[in-house]
């Protein structure tokens, strides 16, 4: 059987190039990079290397960059770090409500420690408007913290906007960034950002490991106490193969990026147009004018997007409900319920997201084989017609 890979926003294989440049770290340059001997320096100027490459592609110095175990930890890191450090009784944080469960959750716990936390809604195209952040500003507000492209839907949010904003009114501007480091240009002083999130098993580097931007003399509380690593900004012995990795994925990101960006978006309207055009009632979620090229989330009537998930990996196809921390739930997307779908529409949208090696037969595959899968679904389903019946 075929199979086919369209779940690169839950993660992403491995390039080649990547491993290949990873292998060394693992087996004879395995020192500990805070070692004076010969396996530390080799180890020390693996992880500075891959800092460079990083740096350059966000537009950041080396010095901004904290390497994390990944998208989870950054987030926590700056949201709680930039909180503890800040001043004061009262403590207001800005989020939005289509926020991934690293930030969202994170933020909870937040008002579980007495800080107030505004969660901006983003409209029915997935997208936060900059008036509604500058609305709920007040005189306490610490920390805005917005993602830039959304993991469900691929929306992409208008940060520099709101990084003009963030700066007018001289509060912290933290975005999570993982979904679209890698994908599409990504630039700290374009942005106005002062964190920034990313993870490298999102853009075809390995899981584990990610990096937090901290913008030169942004305080930070830090999350975990040990050694003196990283500048004293996250301790533990560097991850230093996972962060060659992460190296060499934003050296490969950056050299095939317009190229890359323009394949895997005509690929990704291929898909969509071609699913639009052979099911019926079927709709895409969420605007599609400001989108990641890699990403669409449609709903098919009547459909459970488990049934479906499972029925797609039947046939070697692999796509997702959604989050991929969310499957298993049996709670609907806090995203597609924030954008305004039902319960129903909801649990019927089904994530398909493209990425580096996705080929023209993998859309043609899919397209083959998901209208008959719909189809079966929906003649087995007591909702189908009386779905087609109340939407018509
Ligand atoms: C995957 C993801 C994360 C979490 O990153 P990990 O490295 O898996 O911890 C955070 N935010 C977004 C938007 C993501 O897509």
């Amino acid at each position: 059987m075929r199979r086919v890979y369209l779940d690169n926003n839950a993660t992403t294989p491995v390039a080649p190039e990547v491993f290949e440049a990873m292998r060394p770290y693992l087996v004879s340059d395995y020192g500990n990079a805070s070692s004076i001997h010969w396996y530390g320096q080799q180890a020390k100027a693996a992880v500075e290397n891959a800092r460079e490459e990083l740096a350059r592609l966000i537009n950041a110095r080396p010095a901004e960059i904290v390497f994390t175990s990944g998208g989870t930890e950054s987030d926590n890191a700056a949201i709680f770090g930039i909180v503890e450090a800040a001043k004061g009784d009262s403590k207001h944080v800005i989020s939005s409500d289509i926020e991934h469960h690293a930030v969202l959750f994170a933020c909870r716990a937040l008002e579980k420690r007495g800080v107030r936390v505004t969660y901006v809604r983003a409209g029915s195209d997935g997208v936060v408007d900059p008036a509604d952040v500058e609305r709920a500003i007040g005189p306490d507000t610490v920390l805005i913290t917005l993602m830039h492209a959304n993991n469900e839907l691929g929306t992409i949010q208008p940060l520099e906007e709101i990084g003009r904003i963030a700066r007018q009114h001289d509060i912290f501007f933290h975005t999570d960034a993982v979904q679209s480091v890698g994908k599409i240009p990504v630039d700290v002083e374009a942005l106005g950002v002062d964190l920034l999130s990313l993870s490298a098993h999102k853009l075809n580097g390995p899981k584990g490991v990610g990096a937090l931007y901290v913008r030169r003399g942004t305080i930070l509380k830090p999350l975990l106490y040990g050694g003196h690593h990283e500048r004293d900004r996250r301790p533990g012995t560097e991850n230093t193969p996972g962060i060659v990795g992460l190296g060499r994925a934003a050296g490969l990101a950056r050299e095939g990026m317009p190229e890359e960006a323009a394949r895997i978006g005509a690929l990704r309207d291929e898909l969509e147009a071609g699913i639009l055009a052979r099911v019926p009632d079927a709709a895409a979620n969420g605007g599609r004018l400001h989108r990641l090229p890699t990403t669409t989330n449609l709903r098919f009537d009547a459909i459970e997007g488990e049934g479906f998930v499972i029925a797609m990996d039947l046939k070697g196809i692999a796509c997702s409900t959604g989050a991929a921390c969310s499957s298993g739930s049996v709670e609907v997307s806090h995203v597609l319920s924030a954008i305004g779908l039902t319960p129903a529409q909801a649990r019927s949208s089904i994530r398909f997201s493209l990425g580096r090696y996705n080929a023209p037969e993998d859309v043609a595959t899919t397209l083959g084989i998901l209208p008959d899968v719909v189809e079966r679904l929906r003649a087995v389903s007591p909702h189908y017609r009386k779905a087609v019946a109340s939407v018509k």
